[in-house]
């Protein structure tokens, strides 16, 4: 058991660690990659760094999180919940681990799904989140969109529960191995068709397939896909916090990109500190 889990290794995951560690707690990261900062070819408005790449501040964050103890651990968080201590289960793609508080710092969202009938049908049939909506699914047809660890992990939640499940990996080869009783087809699609609700796929050869429902797990979970598995409340693409980071969900902070705000390093390591500083708090209250 971890007092606090950070998800992400980006700016205000760091900090966020960086505090709970010195406050002599067992602290966690879980990260995918390098976030924002990989990406990022020159910064030159951070303070007392002068003109430095993403790719180095990164590296430099990372190196002070691990010289200080802090064990990062690289996977992709697919799933969140709690039990009934009221404590943190984590699954990644590799393991499932436990903490008393979580920080999520996931950063700014993935690019949404350009697939027309999506968005229109968003709410209609069209779901992210395959915990809290898989119950409206009982032994129905539905199909998952993904090709990856996320997409076995919300392939998971639902087979339970519904008739029939086919994954649609939308021209990508499969990442990992489904189960046999998944059906997968490798197409891409052309449209999610329906009007009032979701009601089938029409994929590149011109054939629709019929489903009643339709969840998107396309690349790796995003930070409102990780929000809303817990009941966090999100706007958007952001998650909802105060000004002291807390969600809605006790013991559960966000920090950085993945909430409302300005997109920016120095804010992403205020909120990164913001949270740390509270989750020890809520560790330390908690038994
Ligand atoms: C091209 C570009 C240029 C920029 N230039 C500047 C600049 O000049 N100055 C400036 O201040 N800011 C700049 N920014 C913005 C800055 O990089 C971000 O504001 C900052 O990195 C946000 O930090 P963060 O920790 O919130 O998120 P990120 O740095 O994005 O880190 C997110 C972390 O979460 C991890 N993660 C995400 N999903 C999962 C998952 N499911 N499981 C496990 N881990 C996960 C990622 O792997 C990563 O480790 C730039 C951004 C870009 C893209």
């Amino acid at each position: 058991m971890f007092d606090v889990i950070v998800f992400g290794k980006g700016p205000a995951g760091i900090q966020a660690a960086l505090y709970v560690k010195r406050a002599n707690l067992n602290v966690l990261i879980i990260a995918k990659d390098g976030g924002a900062l990989a990406k990022t070819e020159k910064i030159a408005n951070y303070y007392g760094v002068g003109t430095i790449s993403g790719p180095t501040l990164l590296e430099a964050g990372v190196t002070q999180a691990k010289e200080l103890g802090i064990e990062i651990i690289d996977g992709q968080v697919t799933g969140i919940s709690m039990d009934l201590d009221e404590n943190f289960i984590v699954d990644t793609d590799h393991a499932r681990y436990h903490a008393k508080a979580v920080v999520i710092a996931t950063g700014s969202p993935r690019t949404t799904v350009k697939i027309p009938g999506v968005k229109e049908l968003e709410g209609k049939g069209v779901s992210y989140c395959a915990v809290c909506d898989a119950f409206f699914y009982r032994n129905k047809h539905v199909g998952v969109i993904g090709h990856g660890a996320y997409a076995l992990h919300e392939a998971q939640e639902l087979l339970p529960l519904v008739g029939k499940l086919t994954l649609f990996t939308h021209g990508l080869p499969p990442e990992v191995v489904f189960p046999p009783e998944i059906v997968v087809n490798t197409q891409k699609i052309e449209q999610i068709t329906g009007t009032d609700g979701v009601e089938g796929v029409r994929l590149a050869d011109g054939s629709t397939i019929s489903v009643d429902g339709l969840f998107i797990a396309l690349g790796s979970a995003s930070s409102s896909d990780l929000a809303l598995k817990i009941g966090a409340m999100v706007d958007g693409s952001k998650i909802v916090t105060d000004e002291k980071r807390h969600t809605n969900v006790p013991g559960l902070f966000a920090a950085g990109d993945c909430t409302v705000g300005t997109m920016q390093i120095a804010k992403a390591v205020s909120d990164g500190m913001t949270a740390g500083m509270e989750a020890i708090i809520y560790a330390r209250a908690k038994k």
